[in-house]
């Protein structure tokens, strides 16, 4: 029955509900709220240490804080201002995987995989979703020729065709549901379906 309500082939009309206009409007301001008192953090605890404490020296301890704590406000900025960018529609094109080298403290070198989602927007720009081994969801879940929506206020995917899958990620907290769910069991939002 629910899927004679909600098509599994199509964007989802659940984006534009009120509920999960709703939603996003409390998750804008949850992390508004996170993002001021991170920023806040560091320079009030580096005061502290400054005040408190003798090994500390005071000025030294305000300008690491404070650095600190323009660094997290910048990283919070350029977040806030890709959640206010416009949406995109497009397609994948290729997946890969790369091996990336990380070096260590201690001069050692790790290597990791990269896996690599390309999709090129109905305005011919080519976005990428890059994710590591323990998180390749998306990886898994888009397969080449896929048409994928971008949802920016949520940081999510959707995928245009969800006929053939047996799961489909939550947008708004990125938990794994099955199809036949409506809405997720982790946050019970509304699935985009
Ligand atoms: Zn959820």
């Amino acid at each position: 029955m629910h899927q004679e309500e909600r098509p599994l082939v199509g964007w989802s009309p659940v984006a534009d509900s009120p509920e999960i206009l709703e939603t996003i409007k409390k998750n804008k301001k949850s992390s508004l709220g996170w993002a001021v008192v991170l920023t806040l953090l560091f320079p009030v605890g580096f005061l502290i240490a400054g005040v408190v404490s003798d090994e500390v020296p005071l000025k030294e301890a305000l300008i690491i804080g404070c650095g600190l704590g323009l660094f997290i406000l910048a990283i919070n900025l350029w977040r806030f201002a890709g959640m206010k960018r416009r949406g995109w529609d497009g397609a994948v094109v290729k997946k890969m995987e790369k091996r990336r080298y990380k070096r260590d403290d201690d001069g050692s070198s790790q290597s990791y995989t990269e896996y690599i989602v390309l999709i090129r927007t109905d305005g011919g720009k080519k976005k990428k979703i890059v994710e590591r081994k323990r998180d390749r969801e998306m990886y898994d879940y888009l397969d080449i020729g896929d048409r994928v929506r971008y949802h920016p206020a949520l940081e999510t995917y959707e995928k245009y065709d969800k006929s053939k899958d047996k799961a489909i990620y939550c947008n708004v907290c990125r938990q794994r549901n099955p199809i036949s769910n409506d809405r997720c069991e982790r946050c019970s939002n509304l699935l985009f379906k």
